[in-house]
């Protein structure tokens, strides 16, 4: 049995009854669908970043590894299926798999800026020292300042700066970080001063 690329329904002849497309036809469309779609979640990853630099959550280095592994595994599964359907072979389950993980940035994305931006929380202050800080350049920059850390089972803390901000902190100052408690309970960074 083999189903349409298009549609999904089974078809017994080249020309799919149900939605009229010759195999080649469908395949066509199948990866024109898979294109627009991949637009959309990388898009997603994108709007993900851009929530996570406004709001960046207290573990902002594991949240940064899970959406990489998220981005590289869906990516993985739309060439697969890009592939199967070269060849015209069944894609029906992994491409309902596809579909169902390129929202999933943008739901990230949406949590992290309703934990951040509907948070009316009062602050927690923690004074703690610098110990270091460190950039990489590129398309997405990273610039992270390493402090001392408040929790009891964390020796050091990475936090997310502006770029102004990393230029005037240096190893051996003393910092005011304001952590706050996240509307969905997500720990965030809502700012740095000095005391
Ligand atoms: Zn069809």
């Amino acid at each position: 049995m083999t189903r349409c690329l298009n549609c999904g329904s089974e078809r017994g002849a080249d020309i799919c009854d149900a939605c009229g497309l010759s195999s080649t036809g469908a395949e066509l469309s199948l990866r024109k669908r898979l294109l627009n779609r991949t637009a959309i979640f990388v898009l997603g990853a994108l709007a993900f970043i851009a929530a996570s630099v406004r709001y960046p959550p207290l573990e902002l280095d594991g949240v940064f590894i899970f959406i990489g592994v998220l981005f590289f595994a869906t990516l993985g599964v739309a060439i697969w299926v890009e592939r199967r359907a070269l060849r015209h072979t069944e894609v029906e389950a992994m491409k309902r798999i596809y579909y169902g993980l390129v929202p999933i940035p943008w739901l990230l994305a949406v949590l992290l800026v309703l934990n951040g931006a509907l948070d009316h929380g009062k602050p927690e202050v923690e004074r703690e020292r610098v110990v270091g800080k460190f950039a990489m350049a590129g398309a997405l920059p990273i610039r992270r300042l390493v402090v001392t850390s408040w929790r009891e089972d964390h020796r050091l803390e990475h936090i997310s700066i502006s770029r102004s901000d990393f230029d005037s902190y240096h190893s051996g100052d003393i910092v005011d970080i304001k952590v706050q408690g996240g509307l969905v309970g997500i720990p965030w960074i809502s700012g740095i001063s000095s005391p």
